[in-house]
């Protein structure tokens, strides 16, 4: 039974809206999530895979904040890998597969359990706005449901275009409509509405390929969950590695000519980093090779996932080209790929509390606002959704800076620099990258989590029990040490100078080849301490040098943070900023001089003018 009021109305169930309707229940609120198919809830419109690269620290970050990713991910997960373990802890990246099916299942059946929220079938056509201020949704039923907020979590739908060849459907992705009328409705509002792209690759029977002929690609020996709450996952598939040659592109290039994309059709731009094989044989012209990674979808489906191979070239087209590549020969085509067109907000109308500037209540979460990515639209669901009940329930703001997470550095991007294309997370864009590690988010965030009643007492009393063991390990290896003999041998059998007399497990630790594991066996006092206080204390003294600086680094950042701007200043007064300055800053209204510094267009020079008006 759906009410005629809620506190809060959340629409779409993708990735951003599970997020903002599970925290904002949490918090109190009676919310309503309305979704088009309830079956459809967390549905992976394209990868079946969750994490990755800055991706799988997003989804810590979301555990740690009591989020349902992680949960989710771990018991969809068939296939586990930490990515980047070559590189340094700054980098190492949670990743998995997951069943496309059952992941969406497991997504329904979770919220249908929460307290507070009501899950409804059916798709908002309006959203009532009175004097700038958000009051509600009207159905396509016409229907009205009241909300003191909304959080709009629409992804690809709005005005959603499809494209394969020639051929153009209007969808929000495979299968579904595309939600209208509201981007007109919010325009007359005055938010500035954009196009984007982005596309999939075409999915093919399991059966029809040729495993002699491609590698294998295993998960982790030991796989690690993402989230707290999960004691263990396990590896229940494989996926195989393949790769297209220059017949491949010489075929795929004979479609170029009806690519929508190449011939101006699609208007939007697509994500840099995730380009089509069409993109990438045009731009990489040299390259005679691409990888393809084949990722089954699931445990109980045929169909297999052509990583590697988005397109939205004629359906003919795509199927000669598969079948150039080794393994793939006879294979039978499940779905084509294609390329979507939607709509999309630039998040410069946004606040940090990703509350829209131009319409009180009305928060936007998720693809929607210009990013690309299921743990990105996730990540924004999460802000959205706390700052949604918080607005309700009149408590004040909450937002994350740059140096206390991803998510920070994302929402911080999002509102200061948003760009003509779909933003994607990477470690690259994190100045403190060595702080925001994927295996501290529980360390860094749930002090808030718990405050925010996100989290219940028995996790939050788990973290702060991992610190206190930190703490202590830390303080057992700077006050232990070992005889030169035992050191020495030790140190011989891994290939690190000797010592001179006995020395504390603090110092050994710095040495490039020792491990605090091996220390502690030989103190034998290895199984005093837990798996995750030695990882931690083994981070914090191997990169102890660089931690500092980033410290130190973050008291600056923090000091500029304070200096706040009115949000009433008048740049037209400062005369000797550029125009180029003024125009951006005008446009954004940051809130501090530390905000207005990563506004590109506004130099160091126009910094210290503001700097001395506010002074
Ligand atoms: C074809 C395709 C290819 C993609 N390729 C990539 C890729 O290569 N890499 C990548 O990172 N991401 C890709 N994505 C994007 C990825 O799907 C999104 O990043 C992610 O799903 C965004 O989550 P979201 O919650 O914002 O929206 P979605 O997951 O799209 O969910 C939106 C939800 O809103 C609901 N909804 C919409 N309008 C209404 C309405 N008016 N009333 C009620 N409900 C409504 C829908 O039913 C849906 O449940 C692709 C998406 C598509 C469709």
């Amino acid at each position: 039974m759906i009410k005629d009021k809620y506190d809060i109305i959340v629409i779409g169930g993708g990735h951003a809206g599970i997020e903002a309707a599970y925290a904002s229940s949490k918090i109190g609120c009676d919310t309503l999530l309305l979704t088009m198919n309830l079956n459809n809830i967390g549905k992976p419109s394209c990868n079946p895979s969750i994490g990755g690269t800055a991706k799988g620290h997003l989804v810590k970050e979301i555990d740690a904040l009591g989020g349902a990713m992680g949960v989710l991910a771990d018991k969809a997960g068939i296939h586990f890998k930490m990515l980047n373990k070559s590189k340094g802890p700054a980098v190492w990246s949670p990743r998995a597969q997951i069943d496309k099916d059952l992941y969406p299942k497991f997504a329904r059946n979770f919220l249908e359990n929460v307290p507070n929220l009501t899950l409804a079938e059916g798709q908002a056509k309006e959203i009532i706005i009175k004097d700038s201020k958000v009051v509600g949704i009207v159905l396509n039923s016409d229907e009205r449901i009241y909300a003191k907020a909304i959080v709009f979590c629409s992804g690809t739908f709005l005005n959603g275009l499809m494209f394969t060849g020639e051929t153009i459907s209007s969808g929000g992705r495979f299968g579904e409509d595309p939600s209208l009328n509201i981007s007109d409705l919010l325009k007359s509002y005055g938010v500035e509405i954009g196009r984007l792209k982005t596309g999939t690759p075409p999915r093919i029977f399991a059966d029809s390929i040729d495993y002699s002929k491609v590698e294998i690609q295993t998960g982790d020996d030991n796989p690690l969950p993402f989230s707290n709450k999960t004691d263990k996952v396990e590896n229940k598939i494989v996926c195989y590695q393949s790769s297209t040659n220059q017949r491949t592109h010489d075929i795929l290039k004979t479609g170029f000519d009806k690519s929508p994309m190449f011939k101006g059709v699609i208007q939007g731009v697509g994500p840099r980093y995730c380009p089509s094989i069409e993109d990438k044989i045009a731009r990489f012209a040299e390259r005679d090779s691409h990888k393809i990674v084949l990722e089954p979808e699931g445990l109980s489906t045929n169909s297999v996932y052509v990583n590697g191979y988005s397109t939205s070239l004629p359906e003919s087209v795509q199927i000669e080209g598969l079948k150039t590549i080794p393994g793939l020969e006879n294979i039978r085509l499940k779905r084509a790929g294609y390329a979507i067109e939607y709509d999309y907000f630039p998040s410069y109308q946004l606040k940090f509390t990703l509350e829209s500037k131009a319409v009180e209540g009305l928060f936007f979460a998720g693809q929607l606002n210009g990013s690309s990515g299921y743990e990105e639209a996730a990540g924004q669901g999460l802000i959205a959704g706390i700052n949604a009940a918080l607005k309700v329930k009149d408590k004040g703001d909450f937002s994350l800076s740059r140096s206390e997470a991803y998510i920070g550095v994302m929402i911080d991007d999002l509102v200061n620099k948003s760009s003509d294309e779909p933003y994607r997370l990477f470690t690259s864009l994190a100045e403190y990258r060595l702080l925001l590690r994927q295996d501290n988010a529980d360390i860094r965030l749930s002090k808030y989590a718990f405050d925010l009643g996100l989290i219940d007492e028995a996790t939050f009393d788990r973290v702060n029990k991992l610190k206190d063991e930190t703490d202590s390990l830390t303080k057992y290896i700077s006050e232990n040490k070992i005889s030169a003999e035992i050191a020495n041998n030790y140190l011989s059998s891994v290939g690190e100078s000797l010592v001179l007399g006995s020395t504390d497990l603090a110092s050994l630790l710095k040495r490039g080849a020792v491990t605090l594991e091996d220390l502690l066996v030989l103190k034998e006092s290895n199984n005093v301490f837990s798996a995750r206080a030695k990882e931690q204390v083994q981070i914090n003294s191997k990169y102890e040098g660089y931690i500092k600086r980033q410290l130190k680094e973050v008291e600056y950042f923090s000091e500029n943070e304070k200096k706040r701007i009115p949000n009433n200043f008048d740049y037209d007064k400062v005369q000797s900023l550029s125009a180029e300055a003024r125009q951006k800053l005008m446009k954004i209204k940051p809130s501090s001089l530390g905000q207005a510094s990563r506004i590109p267009g506004v130099s160091a020079a126009d910094l210290s003018i503001i700097a001395v008006f506010l002074k």
